[in-house]
């Protein structure tokens, strides 16, 4: 009798054990869903396009980077990823990054998409034999990387002499040779500085008029400048006078606030003058150091653009001298970009070039053909669509890149 009591005893004890870790996976189950669904919902549904601060993955400017590429010291970056609040109310202003060194930073994206001109170029000068194909393939490779004819040229008689002079060629000398020679053909000693002192002893802030055909990344550039001088430790006011793209304005106010700089901008489809105008005025009422004016760049007809960008320039200039005018081009639009720049050329006097998406090709002659065409010194590069993808352009560290890729 015992023993029968003990036995069911057991047995309603293990029934009640199983019934109760059922129960348990069941309520497990059931609250599972409903966490990883809704975090799913916010950071893995990526936009159509990437919006600013975001990367083509959509995800947010502060989560995208690995560490060596933001430059943080290790220690710093689980701590920013734990007390990153869940839900700010305000976006906060961040900290650029300073831009000395960027170039050198972000060379290994450089390298990769330049690859194919230092390595070509290498390869076909370590060939036994430099018989005139190989030298009229070295002219190939160099055209093809958007060189330019007349650079192309000067170059390839250069490394003709100096390859005859060195007899026998060990793989280090020629790297040493192509070094040179390439460094000589970008141009050392171009003075790249970005003008954003007031020339003078004005009372006004430094200001620079950021010019170039929609889609060459104008408004980007103008939003990561911005960020490079407040990195620098200046203060910033931005003339949202792109008032023909509808979303550029509101692009431009993005940027801004995400470093504290205010933007000025007028009503859709209005007057671009005006709006440089008040950037200027009102920068110079708030003591800013800088302005930095986004215009608007339809290639519609010469006439319409020279109009256009000549009045916005002279309209400004009523207040005092515009310090430095910066054309945008993209890199990968090789002999198109070559024209465009002409045009401008005629309207405006370009004092810099910016040179965007060098990350997207291997035509880095570009860089040596558009300082030719314009008789003006590529001033900055755009290397990403990240906020910090913006370096001043240093001929040493792109010149190894070319190599070393
Ligand atoms: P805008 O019409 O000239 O003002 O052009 P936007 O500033 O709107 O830029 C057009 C597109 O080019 C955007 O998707 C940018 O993120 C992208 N872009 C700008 N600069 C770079 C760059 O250096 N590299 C890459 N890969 N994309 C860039």
């Amino acid at each position: 009798m015992e023993i029968v009591i003990l036995v069911v005893v057991i047995a309603v004890v293990a029934l009640a054990a199983i019934s109760g870790l059922v129960v348990s996976g069941r309520k497990k189950k059931a609250a599972r869903p409903e966490q990883p669904e809704s975090a799913t919902e916010t950071t893995t549904a990526p936009p159509a396009e990437p919006h600013v601060g975001e990367d083509a993955e959509g995800r947010p400017e502060g989560e995208r980077r690995t560490i060596e590429e933001v430059g943080l010291p290790d220690a710093e970056a689980p701590a920013a990823e734990a007390e990153a609040p869940a839900a700010p109310a305000e976006p906060e202003v961040e900290t650029p990054e300073p831009s000395a060194g960027r170039l050198v930073r972000l060379r290994a994206r450089l390298s990769r998409s330049q690859n194919s001109l230092g390595k070509g170029l290498l390869t076909l000068l370590s060939r036994e034999h430099l018989d005139e194909d190989t030298w009229e393939e070295i002219e190939d490779t160099l055209l093809a990387a958007d060189v330019g004819v007349a650079p192309t040229q000067e170059l390839v008689e250069r490394l003709r002499e100096r390859v005859k002079v060195l007899g026998t060629r060990t793989p280090d000398e020629l790297r040493a040779l192509l070094r040179e020679e390439l460094l000589t053909l970008v141009g050392p000693d171009l003075d790249r500085t970005v003008h954003t002192e007031t020339r003078g002893a004005v009372d006004r802030p430094g200001v620079v008029l950021v010019v170039g055909v929609n889609g060459t990344g104008k408004t980007t550039t103008t939003g990561k400048l911005a960020r490079v001088l407040v990195a620098d430790g200046k203060s910033v006011v931005l003339g949202a006078a792109d008032t023909f793209r509808a979303a550029a304005a509101d692009q431009l106010q993005t940027w801004g606030e995400r470093v504290g700089a205010r933007t000025v901008r007028g009503p859709e489809a209005g007057d671009p003058a005006s709006v440089a105008f008040d950037a200027v005025k009102q920068g110079t009422e708030a003591g800013a150091e800088v302005v930095l004016i986004d215009t608007a760049g339809r290639l519609h007809t010469k006439t319409g653009l020279m109009d256009e960008l000549g009045k916005v320039k002279r309209v400004v200039e009523k207040q005092g001298p515009v310090d430095e005018v910066l054309l945008v081009l993209d890199a990968t639009t090789g002999q198109n970009g070559l024209v465009q720049a002409r045009v401008f050329a005629e309207v405006v006097d370009i004092t810099g070039i910016v040179l965007t998406k060098l990350d997207g090709t291997a035509k880095g002659g570009i860089v040596v053909a558009v300082q030719r065409e314009l008789g003006v010194p590529v001033k900055l590069v755009g290397l990403g669509e990240g906020a910090d993808d913006l370096a001043p352009f240093e001929p040493q560290a792109f010149v190894e890149a070319l190599i070393d890729g």
